[in-house]
């Protein structure tokens, strides 16, 4: 059983002007990319939403049965609100399916650029195809499969292994006889062969994608993406004392930075990664700048680091972090997705991710360090196994605060605080307690509607030099 490459197709389609010839099935094996000239909004729009769906497919995916009415209810919920084709009808959704075609591409662009990427991508993009397949009618799936070219009447072995395993297939003559309502096995099968390797293909092709300086700095933040607020407005400044500190990082802060905090009051130092990540934290949960330059001398000069030195050094970055130095570009908190995809912590950093990071039996240990029940244990280990990252962050959370259901999906440290402070302070926000004296700082960048990291995104480019910048003021351990 062979898939065709189909290649030239859509562009014949294309040049013969009928729209409905392009995408004539609301399903995709994505086999060719996409020929026209779309322009840099409609691709970071299609991108985004893409992106979101994705998430939603892994979030469902773990929360959910695969086929049950819940997880097939929110599915269609979302493809409908984000107007992806959501079931394979004979009706012209061509704008849907275009969509579809142009925004796998374009993550298939960003998520091919390391091995972790890739496979959270292919996972994503199996469980998608796998619910929209077992969504249409049997004659739209045969009409789809005689349209890629997939006959099903007789199939290698190495295709139907997976239902030879599980004796669902007829085996004779080194062919296997695969009932039709199996077929789906069969085609997920022969797709992700084909997703992989056009991946690795990809990969390969990405020196000349990355020569292309437009397009490089949105490939790069679409694949480290946070969808959400970006929590650099810091509408908390000056709420929190440094005295809470203490007690909020146990309350209320995420494992990531509960463990910076720890190692920053145990060492009374972070090498610059943890500096980084953490002091961004703390900004966005509304520590003012003479705050920070408070909490971090008073902790640093208890080590190896002399009031002067840190006047002379460290203040400086952490003033410039505010944007009160160099171009005084205000700086955002990191989202999950890119301290989990970048800058992975060596040895003596503290910086990460614990549940990508850290070693599982060493997380195993820290767990059981903070009174996480063996169960709950269990189950984070097991999301932290199927790479499931903030997911195991979530069950934390639900776990620490003792809600079975956390009612919204983890994309950023500083959204893992907000929600911690809204349920414990019973749906009510911080209560002021210092004199709102940060408040006067203004913004020196715009905010455009994504953020992927710590960098203002009015400039993507002018961003990522900036975050050079800062971190070269920071490198100094
Ligand atoms: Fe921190 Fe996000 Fe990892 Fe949670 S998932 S520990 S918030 S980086």
């Amino acid at each position: 059983m062979e898939f065709s490459s189909g290649r030239g197709r859509l562009k014949q389609a294309w040049l013969a002007g009928d729209r409905r010839d392009l995408y004539p099935h609301s399903l995709q094996f994505y086999l060719e990319p996409p020929t026209e000239n779309i322009s840099l909004v409609e691709f970071e729009s299609f991108a985004i939403d893409r992106l979101k769906l994705l998430k939603v497919v892994e979030n469902l995916g773990v929360s959910y049965v695969r086929n049950s009415d819940s997880y097939k209810t929110k599915l269609e919920f979302e493809l409908r609100k984000l107007k992806f084709p959501y079931k394979a009808l004979a009706e012209d959704d061509y704008e849907a399916r275009r969509k579809d075609h142009i925004s796998h591409f374009i993550l298939r662009l960003a998520y091919c650029q390391s091995e972790d990427l890739r496979r959270w991508f292919l996972q994503q993009e199996m469980d998608l195809l796998r619910y929209r397949f077992n969504e249409v009618t049997d004659n739209l799936r045969q009409k789809f499969l005689e349209h890629v070219n997939l006959s099903f009447e007789a199939v290698g072995l190495a295709d139907a292994v997976d239902l030879f395993r599980a004796r669902r297939v007829f085996i004779k003559d080194g062919f296997a006889y695969v009932p039709f309502k199996e077929i789906d096995v069969i085609v997920l099968s022969n797709y992700r062969t084909k997703l992989s390797k056009a991946l690795a293909l990809t990969a390969r092709s990405l020196p000349s994608i990355q020569s292309d300086e437009r397009l490089q700095p949105l490939l790069n933040h679409l694949s480290h993406s946070y969808i959400g607020p970006d929590y650099s407005v810091q509408k908390n400044t000056g709420k929190i004392s440094l005295e809470q500190i203490d007690t909020l990082s146990v309350k209320s802060f995420p494992l990531c930075m509960r463990q910076l905090h720890k190692a920053l009051r145990d060492n009374h130092h972070l090498r610059h990664g943890g500096r980084m990540q953490y002091g961004l934290f703390l900004k966005g949960i509304g520590l003012t700048l003479e705050q920070a330059l408070e909490f971090w001398k008073k902790e640093f000069i208890r080590g190896k680091v002399d009031a002067d030195k840190f006047d002379k050094g460290y203040a400086y970055s952490i003033r410039h972090s505010y944007g009160k130095e160099g171009r005084r570009t205000d700086y955002t908190p990191y989202s999950c997705m890119k301290i989990i995809m970048s800058n992975p912590p060596s040895q003596g950093d503290y910086h990460g991710c614990p549940f990508r990071h850290s070693d599982p039996e060493l997380l195993k240990q820290k767990l059981q360090s903070y009174k996480i029940p063996p169960s709950g244990i269990t189950q984070i280990l097991e999301l932290v196994k199927g790479m499931h990252y903030q997911l195991a962050c979530q069950k934390y959370f639900e776990l620490t605060h003792d809600v079975d259901n956390l009612g919204f999906s983890l994309n950023h440290p500083n959204q893992y605080f907000t929600e911690s402070q809204r349920l414990l302070s019973g749906g009510r926000e911080l209560k002021k307690e210092l004199s709102n004296s940060g408040n006067s700082q203004q913004k020196s960048n715009s905010q455009e509607s994504m953020n992927s990291n710590s960098t203002p995104t009015s400039s993507n480019t002018t961003a990522d030099a900036e975050l050079e910048g800062l971190e070269a003021y920071f490198t100094e351990d």
